[in-house]
């Protein structure tokens, strides 16, 4: 099993850790902010490594915002990023659909989610459907015969939607249901989210109507699993010896570590607990735990 996390709590442990990396992949909810506020010493933090030329890449499974509205949310809160410094479930997933899959010219996305996946599908030249176009549609059971086969779907996405609707579940049904040629794939599948009130229902739980409904798995994007990590290396040229991953969940940002053979560094300011990752019955275990990524603020 997995050697016990080192804990990190002095300024001496800060500096030798530092130093043993060049390229930090940063989680970002939970890591560098609470939703729309910035968790305390982070900015001086992130100053800090980059004056000490370190590299950092936002890693988020989010899939509600595009490169360009991230930087614009990076700079509200105040974190100077650029397009190049973010990688998204969102972004993660049309690289997939381009390079991987080789999408055909002459078919589109049906998306379940926001504008994120839409606008990074339409980046990489790929034409999308559903999304925005299907919110508010209220359905009656006079309009089951209404709903028809599109052969012009080449693969469904589903990410994070706020205004998920039965129509939107229907309609992606009726373009997967015995189409295994279809792709299916989620940009991330965390139960839930964090937000200011709590937890609430994540994009993995938004997803369960379809995966039973279909019978099918789908292709999950996000942290921790593979395609992520593929798209991540074939983007970015680390050495993954002296690459750390930053994160406060163990089953997305931690895995996702662990699965790339890179160290971890694991902050208590997120859903997970030193607890849970001290367990012995817990397989998944950062390299190193810090209570939060603004303590190295301490070293400005
Ligand atoms: N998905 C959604 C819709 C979210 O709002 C969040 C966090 O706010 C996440 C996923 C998790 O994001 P991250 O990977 O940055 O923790
Ligand atoms: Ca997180």
């Amino acid at each position: 099993s997995a050697p016990t996390p080192k804990k990190l709590t002095s300024i001496e442990e800060y500096k030798a850790f530092l130093d043993k990396y060049d390229t930090f992949l940063l989680d970002c909810d939970g890591v560098l902010w609470h939703s729309n506020t910035v968790i305390d010493g982070v900015l001086e933090t992130v100053k800090f490594l980059r004056e000490n030329g370190k590299r950092l890449v936002f890693v988020t499974n989010n899939s509600t915002l595009s490169r360009p509205n991230y930087v614009k949310k990076f700079e509200r809160l105040g974190i100077q990023a650029t397009e190049k410094d973010i990688f998204s479930s969102a972004f993660a997933t049309a690289v997939y659909l381009r390079n991987i899959l080789n999408f055909p010219k002459d078919k589109r996305v049906y998306v379940i989610g926001e504008s994120g996946i839409v606008d990074e599908l339409k980046e990489v030249g790929i034409e999308t459907t559903g999304s925005s176009d299907d919110n508010g549609v209220t359905m009656t059971h006079a309009d089951f015969g209404t709903i028809e086969d599109d052969p012009t779907i080449g693969a469904v996405v589903s990410g994070f939607d706020i205004n998920l609707n039965y129509s939107k579940l229907a309609k992606a049904f009726k373009y997967l249901h015995n189409k295994d040629d279809v792709p299916f794939i989620l940009t991330n599948d965390d139960a839930t989210f964090p937000s200011i009130s709590g937890h609430y229902p994540g994009t993995g739980a938004l997803a369960q109507p379809l995966v039973f409904a279909l019978g099918r798995q789908p292709l999950v994007m996000g942290k921790p699993n593979k395609p992520m990590l593929d798209c991540f290396f074939s983007n970015y040229h680390t050495d993954p010896a002296r690459t750390c991953m930053v994160g406060d969940r163990l089953d997305t940002d931690i895995d996702f570590g662990a699965q790339g053979n890179i160290d971890t560094l694991m902050v208590l300011t997120g859903v997970s607990t030193e607890k849970e990752a001290l367990d012995p019955e817990q397989p998944i275990k950062p390299t190193y735990i810090i209570q939060s990524f603004g303590e190295f603020a301490k070293l400005a």
